[in-house]
């Protein structure tokens, strides 16, 4: 084992949002801390999304804790906004955020003492610490569903997470998968400068006349709130509630973007075979089929139950469950409910108090 580079009482792993928002809170309650990041530079996975998304694209960012949020013209990329607001951030803080770091493998000190200290383990060294909040987002896990035929495909695939812009689409034909927000916003994108676009997905879209109505955004979140305390893999809370178009996707909509169809059964070498059983060309085919919770390396702890999720638990306030049920020392945020901006801050915030109080609880013992 390599040696111990620092002790302390909670390891933050990621600095998104949600990471910040922990920080933030752990510093204020006086706590011995360090952020892990990944990331060669602030920003979490803002840094990484495609240029042509911007302000006006993204669906608001929550201000983080003590700090407003940028208010930047809607055509500004916020690949740049975002992470140069969460860079002054730390700065103004002094949040303790040490990157690049990537952690590899978390397990506990003393295999002999599962409720003891975790030895946090990364390509810079070990951390020693009491508790953990998992802070890794969802960005570096994107999900790619399996199709027949796939392999098969002479085209170019690839993911909403390696999509950079329209540009590298024009002229072509192109089937985009997927029913959320980065599918409509990618179709609002492509229409005129693709030679064709075709969406499917699995389920009918389900659209959003009104203007976004708040008890529906918090339904949702309650609706995947309620699958992580069962233990449930979750649900991506911007996938339940609903799909609306923008003035700037309104001349897709004009030129039948939107028009949707029912998933392919197979994907072939010059295109995709559509569930009617006709055959659409293509030369490219857009996964926008979203992420899931980066959680590998907490696999020594065995937090996940055997339906799949990570059962959360409520120990600092009822409404916000983010402490592995398994084990009370890793606290889970920016996971299911908390995967949105607004979310990740009342996580980070419980997380801290449920950290620390896991601290004095085992500092006393
Ligand atoms: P991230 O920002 O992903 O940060 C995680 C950090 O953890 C990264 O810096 C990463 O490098 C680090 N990390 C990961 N693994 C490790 C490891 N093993 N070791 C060390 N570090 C690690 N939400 C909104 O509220 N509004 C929006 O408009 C919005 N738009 C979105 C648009 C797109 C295209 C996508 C994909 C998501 C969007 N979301 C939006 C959801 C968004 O992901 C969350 O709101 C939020 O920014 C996620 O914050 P986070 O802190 O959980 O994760």
């Amino acid at each position: 084992a390599d040696a111990v580079r620092d002790v302390v009482d909670v390891v933050v792993i990621g600095a998104g949002q949600a990471g910040l928002s922990a920080a933030y809170h752990l510093r204020r309650l006086g706590a011995r801390f360090v952020v892990l990041d990944a990331n060669p530079a602030p920003g979490g996975a803002w840094q990484h999304r495609w240029r042509t998304l911007t302000m006006a694209d993204v669906h608001g960012i929550a201000k983080l804790p003590g700090l407003d949020a940028p208010h930047a013209d809607g055509d500004t990329a916020a690949r740049d906004t975002v992470p140069a607001y969460y860079a002054d951030y730390e700065d103004r803080f002094g949040l303790p955020v040490v990157r690049p770091v990537r952690v590899r493998r978390v397990a506990n000190a003393d295999p002999a003492e599962p409720t003891g200290d975790l030895l946090v383990h990364t390509d810079a060294g070990t951390w020693r610490t009491r508790a953990l909040i998992n802070a890794t987002g969802t960005w570096e896990r994107p999900f790619w569903p399996s199709y027949p035929g796939a392999a098969t495909f002479r085209g170019r695939q690839l993911h909403t997470h390696d999509y950079t812009g329209p540009d590298e689409l024009a002229g072509l034909d192109v089937v985009v998968v997927g029913g959320g927000a980065s599918a409509v916003q990618i179709l609002g994108e492509l229409a005129g400068g693709a030679a064709s676009t075709t969406w499917v997905t699995r389920r009918e879209p389900v659209w959003r006349t009104d203007d976004f109505d708040p008890a529906a955004g918090r339904d949702a979140v309650a609706l995947v709130e309620d699958r992580v305390r069962r233990g449930l893999p979750p649900q991506s809370v911007v996938s339940v509630t609903g799909l609306a178009l923008r003035p700037q996707e309104q001349r897709a909509a004009a030129l039948g973007a939107y028009e949707r169809h029912p998933m392919f059964t197979a994907i072939e070498p010059e295109g995709v075979r559509m569930a009617d059983g006709t055959f659409r060309r293509a030369d490219a085919i857009v996964w926008a089929t979203g992420f899931r919770a980066v959680l590998d390396h907490l696999a020594p702890l065995r937090l996940r139950e055997t339906s799949g999720g990570v059962r959360l638990v409520a120990r600092e306030d009822a409404h916000t469950p983010t402490t592995a049920a398994r084990d009370h020392r890793v606290q889970l945020v920016g996971y299911g409910p908390s995967a949105s901006t607004i979310g990740a801050n009342r996580a980070g915030r419980v997380a801290a108090r449920s950290a620390l109080r896991e601290v004095e609880r085992t500092a006393v013992a």
